[in-house]
């Protein structure tokens, strides 16, 4: 059999706006580079991460509680936090193209004259010394620029958790090792946005800091990439496109005690899909210096330290390119070709599709609304009776729908309905009374990406 066709970006930028899941930002006034709006179905597909994401990380813990901080924060926060200080990339600009590059990621970058050639290695190539350039977009509160008015819309969540570190203390009695939740949209001003999602201007992280006593913090560092990688393969990426990268001493943040890339495997290459840290107790430590207040554990006993933090931190963003990527599939079955969405159906932004098989039969249009009336209370199901079954299916086959229930003839004399699986092309029959319970322990299953060889 031919090798299948590697999945390119173009492709998944393509079927992303083809379907409707995510559309170039503006784009009746030209467009806005590297922003991005999300349609219906990536709005379900990011809702669904979020949600897998939060049950893992507080539904299903009793040591995690949640928060939802402000966006945009006193600046004193990125004072202390060194965002002010240091938040920046080196960027270098060509005076014959005019563009500007991260001096850190020339060798992944191209000259603007030859696409094929890096920034700098053409002769017309005119390159400025590095300099170094804040990542935070500033704004100014209230109605007049005057000093004192100047803020920052957050270029992380994390610092959200660290000032509510006494608040979530006090209040929701906790003691190390507990951690906070947070998931919101962060801004940072990239010098090269670019690869579709990968690299945006904003996004949306999901963080959580995992406060415990520093002789304990090595082992819940090792702790969280298991667990976090636990949870890619568990909705579906696949091993072979998954690495964990310890970053070297030189890599690391100046306040990090170890760092963990879990990376995939992008058509770009080996990306980072989300960052494991070890940050010490670098952050408690400089709030209680800039803010007076101390931050610090506690016990009855007496006992007083300050946590040492542990960081999972990643963004929707990210995880939804390595989930379409991943998914993503092109097969000829029979004489016809067609591209799936192999996602996990805990993923999927429709979990089921409820079809009757003749649209203009009302009977069949009857028994299929309410067969989709019914599962709408429970879950996001769509009804389509608009045209040849096989385009219906095909139709939901690229937007990822695991389960699609057609209402046939047989379904007016027994009331059963085919349930035909997206991916095995499978179909059985079985009772409409069933279908809502057969779904429930469908969800449940383990699943594995049929990808995987
Ligand atoms: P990179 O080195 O790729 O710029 P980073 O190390 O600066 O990333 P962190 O500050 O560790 O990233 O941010 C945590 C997570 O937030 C990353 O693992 C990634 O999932 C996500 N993230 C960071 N920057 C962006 C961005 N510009 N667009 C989309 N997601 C991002």
């Amino acid at each position: 059999m031919a090798e299948p066709e590697p999945v390119t970006m173009d492709k998944i930028v393509s079927l992303s706006r083809r379907r409707g899941f995510v559309f170039p930002s503006s784009e009746i006034y030209g467009g806005m580079g590297s922003t991005f709006d999300y349609g219906h179905y990536g709005v379900l597909m990011k809702n669904n991460i979020r949600a897998r994401w939060f049950e893992a990380m507080v539904r299903n813990r009793d040591d995690i509680v949640a928060i939802d901080s402000a966006v945009i924060l006193h600046p004193k926060v990125w004072e202390a936090s060194g965002h002010v200080g240091g938040f920046s990339d080196p960027l270098i600009d060509c005076r014959t193209c005019k563009l500007r590059f991260r001096a850190d990621k020339l060798e992944d970058s191209n000259c603007g004259r030859k696409p094929s050639k890096r920034p700098g290695e053409t002769p017309e190539c005119d390159l400025t010394e590095p300099r170094q350039f804040n990542l935070m977009f500033e704004t100014t509160v209230g109605a007049l620029q005057e000093e004192g008015s100047r803020a920052f819309l957050r270029p992380e969540t994390a610092q959200g958790i660290f000032i509510n570190f006494k608040n979530v203390l006090q209040i929701a009695r906790r003691k190390p090792p507990f951690g906070i939740a947070q998931t919101g949209k962060s801004f940072r001003n990239e010098i090269t946005p670019g690869n579709f999602l990968f690299r945006v201007r904003e996004f949306e992280q999901m963080e959580m800091e995992f406060f415990v006593p520093p002789d304990e913090a090595d082992k819940w560092y090792r702790y969280w990439i298991d667990e976090r990688l636990n949870w890619y393969r568990g909705y579906g990426l696949r091993d072979s496109k998954l690495r964990v990268r310890e970053h070297g001493p030189e890599e690391r943040s100046h306040y990090s005690q170890g760092t963990s890339d879990i990376e995939y495997d992008y058509p770009i290459g080996w990306g980072e899909l989300e960052g494991i840290a070890n940050r010490g107790d670098f952050d408690l430590t400089q709030h209680t210096e800039h803010s007076t207040t101390k931050l610090e554990y506690v016990g009855q006993d007496g006992e007083r330290y300050v946590p040492y933090v542990i960081e999972p931190a990643v963004s929707i963003e990210r995880i939804m390119v390595a989930m379409l990527v991943d998914a993503y599939d092109e097969e000829v079955v029979g004489d016809r070709e067609r591209t799936v969405l192999r996602l996990h159906p805990q993923i999927a932004p429709v979990t089921a599709a409820v079809l009757p098989l003749i649209g203009k039969n009302d009977e069949m249009v009857g028994k299929a609304r309410g067969l989709y009336e019914e599962l709408r209370r429970r879950h996001s199901v769509e009804y389509d009776d608009g045209g040849a079954i096989g385009r219906r299916y095909r139709r939901q086959d690229e937007i990822g729908t695991p389960w699609a229930f057609t209402v046939d003839e047989q379904t007016l004399e027994d009331d059963t309905v085919t349930v035909r699986d997206r991916d095995s092309l499978a179909q059985e029959r079985l009772p409409i009374a069933d279908v809502r319970d057969w779904i429930e322990a469908a969800l449940e299953r383990d699943w594995k990406s049929p990808k995987e060889s």
